[in-house]
């Protein structure tokens, strides 16, 4: 039996963003289903989301697995959208979690909630993993406020968030194999710009073009959602027409944060609340690495993991709340020290200055030198494995090289969140358990879709215009082998980019920016005051460093995220003695 609570239409509650149709109208609202065998639990929950979110949200429950399946095919063939599945544990015939499971192929994107007994808590922690579980909620759920409802909250709010839930205002029309259209893509995708993407080759892509006057020689082309049409953009210029600041407001800052991860975004966070007058500017876009972490599992209070894309959204959300002013795509490249003032000059000659830097510019993954791979890269060959490139990999057989947590992330995240019909991970190593966590090793063992191939590298990747094929040497035999290959996502370590620091910061020998008890003898030699530097204070008085740049540092979000907190304390000392 199912049953549809409300039938309302409007806008989303969960704050930035409402439901549109194509051509711009409200559209139905989205739903919010729940299944439970007990039809009072199944009512109470229903009442209880009625409750609070009736007015914006279709509430839709049923008392079976089948019948909820039967619900969701329903709301699929009238095109309409499903935010959040939630579903009991216990269930005859269909379990929660088959449920689910079975729920995925139908709306893979909605986000899935188990509601469990307090005995079955275990179970559901197993569910995490093999149905890519999002929450479980512990049967009862009263006080609502209390219990049901943050949890709806966060999830819908993520629902909304994510870029492929909002009906697309901005139009792109790009070449599926043009590094180009896919830097472009990852741009709007990951400042959760709604757009919709048209292959250049597409009967719609074609007529797009035609409507913009292209003749698709130059792509990507960007309709904006005010029809204004930008010819193969750089990111400062669609970052500009998209309402991103890409100059700092004033010259002089107490704070200039360098790098917008999780290091500086924690520093920006606490820079603005504690009073500081804050700019953090970025090159590419906020989030750093961890914006491409599919799950991160190990962040403290997320016990069932979230995306990296979501954890820095917010905090980019938290420093915008705080007042700290956010400068994107712009690239430092030089640090002037002049007295007191500490003057950060951009790639285009411009700078701003301030009492105080923080540098958080994290590292870059490593390229793969073997022939094929430089001109490849965007083609196929991914350093990375972005939201965006995972949904392209449904049905195809695809490679990852490297056997740290972030391959295995992205491998997990390719085989249950891309549907790519076999995931290949390629290591060097014997295996797995020198280089990665357990739990994500059992994670890897238990989807059939995941081989691991050890003692393997890539000697060569080739295809014409795209990657097509990659040739494999088994390293203890010495056996070469060539395989049919259209997406390869490269994790095999990184290194922080700071040349542009160079006779101004001491850095070790790999680059990495020591500070505090790391630095020693000749890095000190031009240190000008009688006290030691503070811990995270560079050669440089008044320039700290957080997170992965800074030499001997974790290489983890919460240490990142530390760091970056601890650095504000330490510019607030600083800044003191001025
Ligand atoms: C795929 C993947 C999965 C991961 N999963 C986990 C996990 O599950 N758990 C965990 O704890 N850690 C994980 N990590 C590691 C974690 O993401 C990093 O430790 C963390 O992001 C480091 O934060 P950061 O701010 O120091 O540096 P980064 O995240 O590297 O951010 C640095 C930022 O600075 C910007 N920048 C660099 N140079 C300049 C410049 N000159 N001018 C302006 N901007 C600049 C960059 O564009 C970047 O956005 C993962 C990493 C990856 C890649």
């Amino acid at each position: 039996m199912t049953e549809t609570v409300t039938e309302t239409m409007t806008t989303l509650s969960a704050g930035t963003v409402s439901a549109h149709d194509g051509n711009g109208g409200a559209a139905a609202r989205p739903v919010i289903l729940s299944v439970d065998d007990d039809p009072g639990v199944s009512r109470a929950v229903a009442r209880d989301l009625r409750r609070r979110y009736g007015e914006n949200w279709r509430i839709v429950r049923a008392e079976s697995g089948a019948d909820a399946l039967e619900a969701l095919r329903q709301v699929k063939l009238r095109g309409d959208q499903v935010a959040v599945m939630l579903a009991d544990y216990r269930m005859p015939g269909m379990s929660g979690n088959e449920f689910l499971e079975q729920a995925m192929d139908i709306f893979p994107f909605a986000k899935r909630v188990l509601l469990t007994a307090y005995a079955d808590t275990n179970a559901a922690i197993d569910a995490i993993n093999v149905v890519d579980l999002d929450h479980y909620l512990l049967k009862p759920w009263d006080p609502p406020e209390e219990k049901l409802y943050p949890v709806m909250d966060d999830m819908l709010g993520a629902w909304c968030r994510e870029e492929r839930k909002i009906v697309p205002e901005t139009k792109l029309i790009g070449h599926r194999w043009s590094a180009r259209s896919t830097r472009m893509r990852e741009f709007l995708a990951r400042n959760r710009v709604p757009y919709r993407w048209y292959p250049s080759d597409s009967p719609e892509g074609e007529r797009m073009l035609a409507a913009a006057a292209q003749d698709g020689r130059v792509l990507p082309v960007v309709i904006t959602d005010s029809a204004e049409v930008l010819v193969d953009p750089t990111t400062g210029e669609l970052a500009a027409k998209i309402g991103l600041a890409t100059t700092p407001e004033h010259e002089f800052y107490d704070l200039i944060v360098i790098g917008g991860g999780p290091a500086g975004l924690g520093a920006a966070v606490y820079g603005a609340s504690e009073g500081l007058k804050t700019v953090i500017v970025e090159k590419n876009v906020f989030g750093g690495q961890a914006g491409q972490s599919s799950r991160i599992e190990n962040y403290l209070g997320f016990p069932d993991g979230l995306s990296g894309g979501d954890l820095t959204f917010r905090a980019r959300l938290q420093a915008e709340k705080f007042q700290a002013e956010m400068v994107h795509t712009r690239h430092v490249t030089g640090l002037d020290v002049t007295g007191s003032a500490r003057t950060v000059r951009f790639d285009d000659g411009t700078t701003v200055s301030g009492h105080a830097i923080i540098l958080a510019t994290g590292v870059i993954y490593r390229q793969l030198t073997a022939p094929g791979c430089d001109l490849l890269t965007d083609r196929g060959v991914y350093y990375g494995a972005t939201l965006t490139q995972a949904d392209q990999c449904a049905g195809q057989d695809v490679y990852v090289v490297g056997g740290a947590n972030s391959s295995g992330q992205a491998a997990v995240n390719l085989a249950l969140r891309g549907n790519a019909r076999s995931v290949t991970m390629l290591v060097r190593a014997p295996d797995l358990t020198a280089s990665m966590s357990y739990y994500l090793i059992e994670q890897i063992s238990g989807i059939p879709q995941i081989t691991v191939r050890p003692c393997t590298e890539v000697i060569e990747a080739a295809g014409s215009g795209h990657l097509e094929r990659v040739t494999l040497r088994d390293l203890k035999t010495g056996q070469t082998e060539s395989v049919d290959c259209a997406s390869l996502f490269v994790f095999i370590g990184a290194e922080p980019r700071t040349a542009w620091l160079d006779s101004v910061v001491a850095r070790d020998k790999r680059g990495f920016v020591l500070a505090g008890p790391d630095l020693a003898g000749d890095d000190l030699a031009g240190w000008p005051l009688d006290r030691m530097p503070y811990h995270l204070e560079t050669s440089v008085p008044g320039v700290f460093v957080a997170g992965d740049v800074r030499a001997e540092s974790a290489k983890r979000v919460a240490s990142a995220v530390g760091e970056g907190a601890m650095a504000v304390m330490l510019v607030h000392r600083y800044l003191e003695q001025l």
